[in-house]
């Protein structure tokens, strides 16, 4: 299939370092080329292909399972995409989670990495702050997420020259400027995000119209989906994300996942 015109193509690989792992300068170049390519095409099919073909090494895409990576999912399972999909699993999500990890798996045939994490720190947390012991305090709450996200995450992305990610500019304040292509300095790879300029309409219907599996719990007012005793559904008019850590200030309300570090972006 090809997906960006001969000539376009043919440039791009004389600009492009493929077939080795990248040094800064060569990720944040191909970073910044990526972020305008990315956005001049129109489909997600389109750009997961042209990722793909242009980012040398493991590709890791790490799926939440919620809508947003759903969709990113059966794009790269419908082309078969050499991307290493993969999920976290922390010991703290809703059964309807798993359930749509099991039902994705069987819809298209394919295998996603269960990461976890490690059980001797999990203990140690536990032991020392309780099995809730994140509603105490936002210190240590991120404790929580730093073990059993951050750094399974960081073992997932160990050796990856990309990461995928789901994340839209729409979802909060603190994502209004993510750009389609960046260099992540604290991760050392180039970070994608593919959908980042889609409308939740977009979405939707992007999933309606291929049959995508989704966690049931989005049509119960769970937009944005995470552990099952730090997310609660939202009410009308409520930002998307106010059903994380709902306990905490807006200011704090990310899992370390995400962190702003970026170079060779547009935003
Ligand atoms: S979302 Fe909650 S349960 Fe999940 S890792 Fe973070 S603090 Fe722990």
């Amino acid at each position: 299939m090809t997906l960006i015109d001969p000539p376009a193509a043919a440039d791009a690989r004389a600009e492009i370092p493929i077939g080795g792992n990248l040094d800064e300068a060569d990720a944040i170049t191909l970073a910044k080329q990526l972020d305008s390519r990315l956005r001049d095409l129109p489909t997600l099919d389109e750009r997961i292909a042209v990722i793909a073909e242009f980012i040398p090494g493991r590709i890791a895409f790490s799926s939440s399972l919620g809508i947003e990576d759903q969709a990113i999912t059966h794009a790269i399972a419908t082309q078969e995409a050499r991307i290493d999909v993969f999920t976290l699993d922390t010991g703290r999500h809703f059964p309807e989670t798993l359930e749509t990890l099991f039902e994705t798996e069987g819809r298209y045939g394919i295998k996603i990495r269960v990461v976890f994490p490690d059980a001797t720190e999990v203990e140690n947390l536990v032991a020392e702050d309780g099995i809730m012991g994140f509603r105490y305090s936002v210190e240590a709450r991120k404790a929580c997420c730093e073990v059993r996200k951050v750094r399974p995450l960081n073992r997932a992305l160990a050796g990856a020259s990309a990461w995928i990610t789901g994340l839209r500019r729409e979802q909060s304040q603190g994502r209004a400027e993510v750009p389609f292509a960046s260099y992540d300095a604290s991760q050392k790879l180039i970070k994608l995000n593919p959908i980042a300029d889609w409308s939740l309409r977009t979405l939707e219907d992007y999933v309606s119209a291929n049959k995508v599996p989704v966690n049931p719990l989005h049509a119960k007012g769970f937009p944005s989906i995470g552990c099952q005793p730090c997310t609660r559904a939202i009410r009308p008019g409520e930002d998307i994300r106010a059903g994380r850590w709902w306990w905490e200030n807006e200011n704090a309300k990310e899992c370390g996942l995400h962190a702003r570090n970026d170079k060779g972006s547009r935003a």
